[in-house]
């Protein structure tokens, strides 16, 4: 293996490299990253052994990797046919897996090799299987096979840890826009959950008439979401509120500014999707933390167009600090969401 690919939203290449490159640092691993901008990954590149700062980076510490695996050395010379005759020989060498993910880089060129990055992907895993190289689908098996296509000619191959990795190919968590929503933000929300909150855990943690406060609500996409779950919303907002959903009799309209609005009592969940600048809003999220207002929270940071993974780990910084001098206990994970574009989502769970 000679580097670790990196998938993760055109336009955030830097964002992805530099965090990374942190994490790797600090697991002792030196290596150098290669990018281009907008091309939605990045190639970490290192002498160090790449399967194992797979297994000692944790996928989800990462705000800005949506996939990864470790590769071999790149096929870039692939003949126009039979290229599984080339990719057999070494691909015979990755550790054992059940499953082959078909991926491409996520931009307007890579999904065109989709079908093709698709086709070969399943050719090769049939031919795998025929020769006992690939397990069947349901075994159980610690690497993920990924193929990473960047033209008909050139590719990549890799593999990533099961239990530290996601499932999706291209990290990409593809949900149907529900046609009821007021807003294509209520995408926003209900991926957080996908990926905050275990699916096992949605009737315990998102059911059962639970209580919430959504900050910077209007028109009601997320607001939506909560209604779904059947949750009693404060929606605080001075913008109007979609009529569909006010008719619903589970939310209350505050037209109140997000900064200065106090819940008359505590609740479940508050989720703010505010626009304003991502210290003030990580403040007031600090602020309910500490006063203990609400016992789980998913917020939207907006992102200024330079330093982004800078002021994320400023924004993360400042809540730990706060939430340990108070010696309150917590646990806070960020990610750029699928559905995130200049932003990132932050989840704080307050649950003891
Ligand atoms: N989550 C919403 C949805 O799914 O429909 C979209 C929210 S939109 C991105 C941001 C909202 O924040 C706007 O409706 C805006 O009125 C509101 N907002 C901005 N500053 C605010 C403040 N200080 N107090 C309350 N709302 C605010």
């Amino acid at each position: 293996f000679t580097s670790i690919l990196l998938q993760c939203r055109a336009g955030f290449e830097s964002e992805c490299a530099a965090e990374f490159s942190e994490q790797a640092l600090g697991a002792g691993h030196t290596g150098y990253v290669r990018f281009e901008r907008n091309a939605g990954y990045v190639r970490f590149m290192l002498q160090t052994d790449a399967l194992a700062l797979l297994q000692q980076v944790s996928f989800r510490s990462l705000v800005f990797t949506r996939q990864w695996c470790a590769c071999l050395e790149p096929f870039d010379q692939l003949p126009a046919t039979d290229r599984l005759s080339v990719l057999l020989g070494p691909v015979a060498t990755l550790p054992a897996c059940a499953e082959l993910l078909a991926e491409v880089p996520d931009t307007t060129e890579g999904r065109e090799l989709l079908p093709f990055a698709g086709k070969l992907s399943s050719a090769m895993a049939q031919t795998l299987r025929q020769q006992a190289i690939m397990l069947p689908r349901k075994a159980r098996t610690d690497w993920r096979m990924h193929l990473f296509a960047l033209s008909g000619r050139h590719l990549l191959m890799g593999v990533s840890p099961v239990n530290n990795g996601t499932k999706l190919a291209m990290g990409i968590r593809r949900l149907k826009f529900p046609a009821q929503a007021p807003s294509r933000s209520t995408l926003k929300l209900e991926e957080a959950w996908h990926w905050f909150v275990p699916r096992h855990q949605w009737g315990e943690r998102l059911g059962g008439g639970k209580t919430a406060v959504d900050l910077g609500a209007a028109p009601g996409g997320w607001t939506w979401q909560l209604v779904q779950q059947g949750m009693f919303v404060t929606a605080v907002d001075n913008g109007p509120m979609s009529e569909d959903l006010m008719d619903s009799g589970q939310v209350v309209h505050s037209r109140e500014d997000a900064f200065y609005y106090q819940p008359p009592k505590p609740v479940d969940w508050m989720v703010c999707d505010v626009a304003d600048k991502p210290a003030r809003v990580t403040a007031r999220m600090l602020e309910w933390a500490l006063r203990g207002w609400c016992r789980e929270m998913i917020f939207n940071l907006k992102l200024p167009m330079k330093k982004r993974h800078l002021e994320v780990q400023q924004c993360l910084d400042m809540i730990r600090t706060g939430l340990e001098q108070a010696d309150i206990s917590y646990s806070l994970s960020a990610r750029h969401l699928y559905h995130d574009r200049e932003e990132v989502t932050c989840y704080l769970d307050l649950r003891r």
